[in-house]
């Protein structure tokens, strides 16, 4: 007998029908003989909806009351689905986080699972019961409801299988695995058959929403293995697990874009120690984050000093900079949130020379002029003007052939 984590998304979860159909799911997983906890997301589109009716309430909701709304749409599809299956003459039972002690900080609607106590899950699960748990919430060490940010339920399931010991962790979405690029931005992506934790890593970090940064994090960390699978059609989805050296390895295994970033940049700053603190210094002294930096020395001894923060921080770093500018003595400052970043990831990169290159000639040609540049071991990002999200996305697929994935490594396109 094999412990099965299943996470069902907003949409495998949307209308009554869906949960009738996901309670069925279930039930052949626990028929098959195996132990099962389901974890769900909130029906599709509840969480946006909550977090409007907050932001008419006021302008800035309190944080710690926004989680107590929030965590409200997991409770409704845990309740749902353990209904559905009763009816279906399976015991279940379900349980809110706090219920299940999922240990969090206290840093509303961005909580970092501290610990997870499962002695109510495996006592459930002893009883012969299916145990569903609500996804995205926990509690922090004053009884505070908290919430994991957005897409936090695959993070519960991850953590949930990491804690339990699982043998798989499923996460069922509304695409059949986790392609070489958006489906929905490009058509000819194909779906990946197996990826590493590392790959998908990046992935999720540069955008791919297909999974929250921080349950790759943990399945990287526990070594729980992840499969991608769709809600709606049998397939074998795709695996993420550690390297293997026979896995077949991509050279480039796929293409992500963020569009929730924006740049920032310091014009004309005189060139000398310490101006790069003093620009950035204000900025996480606001909490806020930055994640690229290009600076740049003109022939006159001055600097310009360009970053990126999220969008949402754009206004605010503006304004900070704007109120330091005396002090930095900038001839300008600049900004822009209509940007996109594009980025190429692949461990296939770390033995391979001319990736950067050839992402550059295939965006010059067809025009798209790159504003800033960044890469690591295994990417290569670039920001562009967001128009340019779709072609750029699609040109750099097709420029790498990901969509006959004809780039395995030793492959002498490379
Ligand atoms: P869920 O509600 O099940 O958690 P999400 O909307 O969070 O589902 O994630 C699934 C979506 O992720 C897909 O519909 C797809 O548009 C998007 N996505 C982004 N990048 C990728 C990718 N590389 N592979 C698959 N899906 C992706
Ligand atoms: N319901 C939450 C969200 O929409 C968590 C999740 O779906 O994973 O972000
Ligand atoms: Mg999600």
């Amino acid at each position: 007998m094999a412990l099965i984590v299943q996470k069902f998304g907003g949409t495998s979860v949307g209308s009554v029908e869906r949960i009738n159909a996901v309670a069925d799911k279930v039930i052949a997983e626990h028929k098959a003989g195996n132990d099962v906890v389901v974890v769900v997301s909130a029906m599709g589109g509840e969480t946006d909806r909550l977090l409007k009716l907050a932001n008419e309430v006021a302008r800035n909701p309190n944080s710690r009351e926004l989680d107590v709304l929030l965590a409200t749409g997991e409770q409704v599809t845990i309740a749902l689905l353990s209904i559905a299956l009763e009816a279906r003459n399976y015991p279940a039972c379900s349980y809110t986080g706090a219920q299940v002690h999922i240990r969090t900080d206290s840093a509303y609607n961005k909580a970092r699972i501290i610990d997870i106590d499962v002695g109510r899950v495996n006592k459930t699960l002893k009883e012969g019961k299916i145990v569903v748990i609500a996804g995205f919430q926990g509690i922090d060490e004053h009884g505070n409801i908290t919430t994991l940010g957005r897409g936090g339920s695959d993070t519960t399931a991850v953590a949930m299988a990491a804690a339990l010991k699982a043998d798989e962790c499923h996460i069922y979405t509304d695409v059949d695995g986790v392609y070489t690029a958006d489906p929905r931005i490009v058509p000819a992506a194909r779906r990946l058959e197996n990826l590493t934790y590392e790959e998908m890593l990046e992935l999720a970090s540069l955008g791919s929403k297909v999974l929250q940064i921080r349950s790759v994090e943990f399945a990287r960390k526990y070594n729980v293995q992840l499969r991608v699978l769709s809600s709606f059609k049998e397939g074998p989805g795709t695996l993420i697990t550690g390297e293997d050296e026979n896995m077949e390895q991509a050279l480039i295994s796929g293409i992500a874009y963020n569009r929730d970033e924006a740049k920032l940049t310091v014009v004309g700053v005189p060139d000398k120690p310490g101006i790069a603190f003093s620009i950035l210094g204000p900025i996480a002294d606001a909490y806020i984050e930055v994640d690229m930096i290009v600076q740049n020395v003109g022939v006159d001894n001055t600097t310009d000093f360009t970053f990126t923060v999220h969008r949402n921080d754009y206004e605010k770093a503006l304004a900070i900079l704007k109120k330091n500018v005396a002090k930095l003595g900038t001839k300008n400052i600049t900004g822009d949130n209509r940007i996109v970043k594009i980025s190429v990831v692949g461990v296939g990169m770390r033995s391979h020379a001319g990736i950067a290159s050839k992402m550059f000639d295939a965006l010059a040609k067809e025009g798209i002029n790159i504003m800033m540049i960044s890469t690591s071991e295994i990417k290569i990002s670039v920001v562009v003007d967001e128009k340019y999200l779709e072609l750029g996305v699609r040109t750099l697929h097709s420029a790498f052939e990901l969509e006959n994935g004809s780039n395995v490594e030793g492959d002498s396109r490379a």
